[in-house]
Formats: C-alpha cells, structure tokens, sequence
C-alpha cells in the first residue's frame, strides 16, 4: 500500500504493506455480535484481538507504519483510544484523546455529525493541536464514515495537518470513505 516515506525522529523504520496473513489473524479475532447494542447492528467485537499479545502487537505496529513523520496520534472514544495510545508509543508521538460531547475538562472545540438516528458530537481541547503538527487518526471501525470525517475537522480546527486515518477494520458496504476523500485512509481488514 504506502511507500517507503523519508524518515525522520518520530516515524517508524517500516513502511506498510498489505498484509495477508494479518488480515486472517484480524477475521479471527474479531468477534460478530448480532442485535447490540440495538436490533439490527452487527456489532464487531474487538476483544478477542485485544486479548492475544501477538495479534495486538501486529496490528498497532500495522496501524502506523508508513505514514511519514507523525507528531500526534489521536484516538477516537471509547476503543480507538485502547489502539490509538499504543500506536502513539510505538511511533515516538504523543497522544490526544477524542472524546463524547462534555467528558473533556477544559476548552474544547466540537463537531456533530449525522448518525442513523440523530446526531452525535466529539469534541478535542482546543490546545490539543499545533499550527503545522502532522496528526494520525486511528479508530476501530470505519462504517458510515462520519465520525472520522468529525475528528478530521476537529484535527484542522487548530490547523494542524491530517497525516491519514487508520483503522482495524472498514465496513466497506457503507462506503465510509466517501467522507474521507483526499485522504489517505488505511484499513487493515475490509469486510
Ligand atoms: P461511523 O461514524 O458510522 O463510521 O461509525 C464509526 C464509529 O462507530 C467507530 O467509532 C466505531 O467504533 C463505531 N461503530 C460503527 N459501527 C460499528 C460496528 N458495526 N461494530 C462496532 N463498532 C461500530
């Protein structure tokens, strides 16, 4: 997928490639729940995965290899935060969490979005990102889209710049990455 980037302090020597192998490991691991949280959703279950050593350390290192020089890693409430730390230690970057709408404590800057049913708001702290600093997003799943397209205008708030958006796993039916247009989006699985 990705070439081969310069490198420089706080990017990983090995670029991405798409991997077969892990994406079989991800099928695996990756547990389908019918009907939660409501009738009709599919949910899928990331425990399983999260729980085997090897297949966590494979897919953070697969999260964010490859995507040039990345100062922040941002993560997306409540299981893109479990991927997204880790991402952020493993690329020498720090963290910045994406959170539901009032759990931030201090000033915040906020993005709604259209869901099946209603809307739903994330918000970051307005201190969060720098003018020019190069910001990853990671996430569990990508399905409509929408919230990644929120955290993109959430990253270019401060003007910061979207480095790219990486997934466990897209939804690929829904199409998720109409929203994202321009940007490069990685999803290790496609479903
Ligand atoms: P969307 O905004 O439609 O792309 O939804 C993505 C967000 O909702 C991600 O933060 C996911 O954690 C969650 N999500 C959406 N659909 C599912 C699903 N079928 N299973 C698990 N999580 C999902």
């Amino acid at each position: 997928m990705a070439a081969a980037q310069d490198q420089t302090a706080g990017s990983p020597a090995t670029a991405y490639t798409h991997d077969p192998a892990l994406e079989q490991l991800i099928r695996s691991k990756i547990r389908d729940v019918p009907d939660y949280p409501r009738p009709g959703i599919l949910f899928k279950d990331i425990t399983p995965l999260l729980a085997d050593s090897a297949a966590l350390r494979s897919v953070v290192a697969a999260l964010g290899a490859g995507f040039g020089p990345v100062d922040l890693v941002t993560g997306i409430e409540a299981r893109g935060f479990i991927l997204a730390a880790p991402v952020a230690a493993c690329l020498g970057a720090g963290f910045v969490p994406v959170r539901k709408q009032g759990k931030l404590p201090a000033a915040t800057y906020a993005e709604s979005y259209e869901l099946e049913y209603g809307t739903a708001t994330i918000e970051v702290h307005t201190d969060a990102f720098e003018p020019g600093q190069r910001v990853l997003i990671v996430d569990d799943v990508l399905a409509t889209g929408g919230t990644a397209r929120a955290a993109v205008e959430l990253v270019r708030r401060s003007g910061a710049e979207v480095a790219g958006i990486s997934v466990l796993l897209e939804l690929a039916a829904l199409n998720g990455r109409a929203k994202l247009a321009g940007l490069e989006v990685r999803a290790l699985l496609a479903t």
